[in-house]
């Protein structure tokens, strides 16, 4: 056999593609709006070329609107929201120092895995899944550990619940470490303040509130992380998610116009960056995160109507994603089967801990709706009859 025979004799015999047409009210990604769908569709433009450079600008002011910060870098990073906490942690986090992890929920032990592999001193101040901190237990750990970077999850989709954020700003400070957020799940669908709160650094996702698809993840640096990344004693341990080097290509050296070649953005994911957060601007922040709440409201009390209750209290319950207990004696994955393959619907199982014990139920950007609530809770009804929960027949 020569080297340059063909290995497959014939080129596999698929069908072309041809995704179902879900409702995507799981955990995320949810669906994208029609107009960032389009937006991804554009004629491509190189990473370099001025038309691009300005898009990419548009983008980060944007940005800085819907997370209401007045830093300049802020920027989406390539890849999805993992690759940004990751960028955060690595950039922020040198060997032996101290990282103090809120980890009430998944999200906050990834993020302490991340810091153990940039060999930080991971100290993980644990509370119940479904339950939030309090300004005081926060204190307490600050004062004990005095680390140089506390982290907290905003909004823990893997629970349904969204952490205060009153005071924390403060406290860290007055104990200088820098304050780290994860507002995946929160950005633009519920109120997110990063200068107020004195958020140091944060990171997002585009497949949850924006409404855009999984690829590119915002990030942004205020002025005291900025300068824990210029003081940093030894390199950043990924080439990649050095900002240091993004910033060059994404900010322009010293704040100025001259960009350089660090990797190639994803150009289109670019594009549809820019639609989801023009599309959030135009709406206006608090109309959206208006419309989250509201339409949470209408399918917590439908769930009510069938019997089912959330896991959260309701003065920390997310509108972006419910929790919602699966009953006694009911098959939680079935259920979800059912919706999947009956009604095209996702919802999502529990992770870890709640695993077997919750539905995970996203209403989300474009998803957050009148009819796709009630969609949702006619498909919930009739899967609960089909399992045996209910008795209605109404459908
Ligand atoms: C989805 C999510 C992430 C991770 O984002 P990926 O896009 O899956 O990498 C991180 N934190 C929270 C709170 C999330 O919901």
């Amino acid at each position: 056999m020569s080297l340059e025979s063909f290995v497959y004799p014939k080129p596999p015999s698929f069908a072309p593609l041809d995704p179902p047409p879900r409702l995507l009210c799981g955990p995320g990604p949810c669906n994208p709006h029609p107009r960032v769908l389009q937006a991804l569709g554009a004629t491509e433009l190189g990473h370099l070329d001025p038309s691009f450079l300005k898009i990419m600008d548009e983008t980060k002011e944007l940005l800085k609107y819907v997370w209401q910060t007045k830093n300049e870098f802020t920027i989406p990073v390539s890849g999805t929201g993992t690759a940004a906490m990751e960028a955060c942690v690595f950039n922020l986090l040198e060997p032996g120092e101290k990282f103090l992890v809120g980890c009430n929920g998944y999200f906050g032990e990834r993020l302490g895995q991340i810091g153990e592999r940039c060999a930080a001193t991971v100290i993980r101040m644990e509370k119940p899944w479904g339950k939030v901190f309090s300004l005081e237990e926060i204190a307490e750990q600050l004062e004990r550990h005095r680390p140089q970077v506390l982290a907290l999850v905003h909004a823990e989709t893997s629970t349904g619940a969204c952490q205060p954020m009153q005071g924390i700003g403060d406290l860290c400070r007055k104990y200088n470490c820098l304050l780290l957020l994860d507002t995946v799940t929160s950005i633009s669908g519920i109120p997110v303040y990063i200068d107020n709160w004195k958020v140091d650094a944060a990171y997002a996702g585009t497949q949850k509130c924006l409404s855009c698809p999984p690829g590119m993840a915002p990030l942004t640096f205020g002025p005291r992380a900025l300068e824990k990344l210029k003081s940093r004693k030894s390199q950043v341990p990924s080439y990649y998610l050095d900002m240091s080097l993004v910033a060059s290509y994404l900010l322009g050296e010293n704040g100025g116009s001259k960009r350089s070649y660090h990797h190639t953005a994803p150009i289109n994911m670019c594009y549809a960056v820019r639609e989801a957060l023009y599309i959030a601007a135009e709406e206006g922040l608090e109309k959206r995160w208006k419309r989250h709440r509201e339409n949470a409201e209408v399918f917590w009390n439908g769930l009510k109507q069938l019997g089912l209750e959330p896991l959260v209290d309701k003065e920390h319950r997310l509108t972006s994603l419910t929790t919602v207990k699966i009953p006694q004696g009911v098959d939680g994955k079935e259920v979800i089967s059912i919706l999947l393959n009956e009604y095209n619907i996702e919802v999502g199982g529990g992770l870890g801990e709640l695993a077997g014990k919750v539905w995970r139920v996203g209403l989300m950007g474009y998803n957050s709706r009148p009819d796709v609530v009630l969609t949702l809770l006619a498909a919930f009804e009739n899967a609960l009859r089909k399992v045996g929960y209910i008795k209605s027949n109404r459908f």
